[in-house]
């Protein structure tokens, strides 16, 4: 049994999207409003800080990914740390603020940037400080 060629999967593809296209409702209008707006408003987006609507572009904050630790995480644990992205206002206490709520630290050494490096802090139970892993000096880690 061969795989099948690009041409099947073309063929394939575009009869699905045929049949997709006679079900679905296209771009339209209800009374002079036009669907691109609602769906706007569905997907609004909210600061991940302070929970209000955000205007205009969002703040994105990503996590690294943690450095490869010494086993590879069990199948049964969950990721330790959702690398996002988050979004917030263009303020670092928005993100601040979410730091201190999923419990990181923050290391003021440096400052909220759009990508943040978790680093694991030892102890009975490992927490995780975010750093922008731009100084050369010994992290600083202060709740958030
Ligand atoms: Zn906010
Ligand atoms: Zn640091």
């Amino acid at each position: 049994m061969g795989l099948p060629t690009d041409a099947y999967n073309d063929g394939f593809v575009r009869r699905a999207l045929g049949r997709i296209g006679t079900a679905t409702i296209g771009p339209m209008e209800i009374m002079g409003v036009q669907i691109r707006t609602i769906v706007h408003d569905n997907v609004a987006r909210r600061c991940d800080g302070c929970r209000d609507i955000i205007d205009g572009t969002p703040w994105r904050v990503n996590l690294l990914d943690i450095v490869a630790s010494e086993s590879p995480v069990a199948w049964t644990e969950r990721p330790v740390v959702n690398p996002g992205p988050f979004q917030f206002h263009g303020d670092p206490a928005c993100v601040r603020r979410w730091m201190g709520e999923k419990g990181y630290l923050f290391c003021r050494r440096g400052e909220v940037r759009e990508i943040m490096r978790p680093v694991a802090i030892p102890g009975e139970a490992v927490r995780w400080g975010l750093c922008d892993g731009i100084h050369r000096d010994d992290h600083e880690f202060v709740p958030a």
